[in-house]
Order: structure tokens, then C-alpha cells, then sequence
């Protein structure tokens, strides 16, 4: 891969971490957060319903065309301190075991206005 290729694509994920953003549900956002992401639902993994939820977020800062952060610098800490397994894997069948996890299936869960 060189250096200028997108590892997401590279690594035929692309758009897992950041379209949509998920967060572990009840977690407070930072203020570059705040401001970058917009809230979309509360979602449920498929595979395990009863575990921990997720909330999604759209980023402002996701670029369509090319899979990658438009302010890249200046992301919020929560961008900073994530990485992708699949950035330095060298072994195929965990590889293929990371890719398998980004590919999973979620469901919205419904939560009535108060
Ligand atoms: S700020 Fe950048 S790295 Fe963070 S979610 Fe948005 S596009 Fe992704």
C-alpha cells in the first residue's frame, strides 16, 4: 500500500469508523464532537442484541468521494484515540475475522419521546 492510498479502502472497509460514527450509547461527546456529529438513532447489534447499544452519528467531516476525513488535524479526541485492527494486520485469517466484525448487522431501537 502507499502512502497515499486510503488504508480503508486498502483494507476494503472504508466507511465503518466513520459513516456512521458509532459510540457507545450514554457517552458524552466532546465539544469538537458536538459540533462535527449529528445524532441518527440508538442501535443494537444483530448477532447480540442484549449487549451493550450503540449510538450512530453522522460526521460533517466525511468526505463521500474520498473516504476521508476532511479535518483530519483537528478530529475530535474520540477520532484520535480509535484505530483499526486492520491497520497493521499482517495475518489474512484474523484479518478476514476484523472484516467479518465490520460487516455486522445492526437494528434501530425504538424509544418513545418523553
Ligand atoms: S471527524 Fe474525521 S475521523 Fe472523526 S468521525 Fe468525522 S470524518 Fe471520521
Amino acid at each position: 500500500m502507499n502512502k497515499n492510498e486510503n488504508p480503508c479502502f486498502h483494507n476494503e472497509c472504508g466507511r465503518f469508523c466513520c459513516k456512521p460514527v458509532k459510540v457507545r450509547a450514554f457517552t458524552q461527546l466532546d465539544e469538537k464532537a458536538k459540533e462535527k456529529f449529528k445524532h441518527i438513532g440508538r442501535f443494537a447489534r444483530e448477532s447480540c442484541p442484549d449487549s451493550y447499544k450503540l449510538d450512530f452519528y453522522s460526521c460533517k467531516e466525511f468526505d463521500e468521494q474520498t473516504g476521508k476525513c476532511k479535518d483530519y488535524e483537528n478530529r475530535p479526541d474520540l477520532c484520535k484515540n480509535t484505530k483499526c485492527g486492520l491497520f497493521d494486520c499482517k495475518n489474512e485469517e484474523e484479518r478476514k475475522r476484523l472484516l467479518k466484525g465490520h460487516r455486522e448487522k445492526f437494528y434501530e431501537i425504538y424509544e418513545p419521546k418523553k
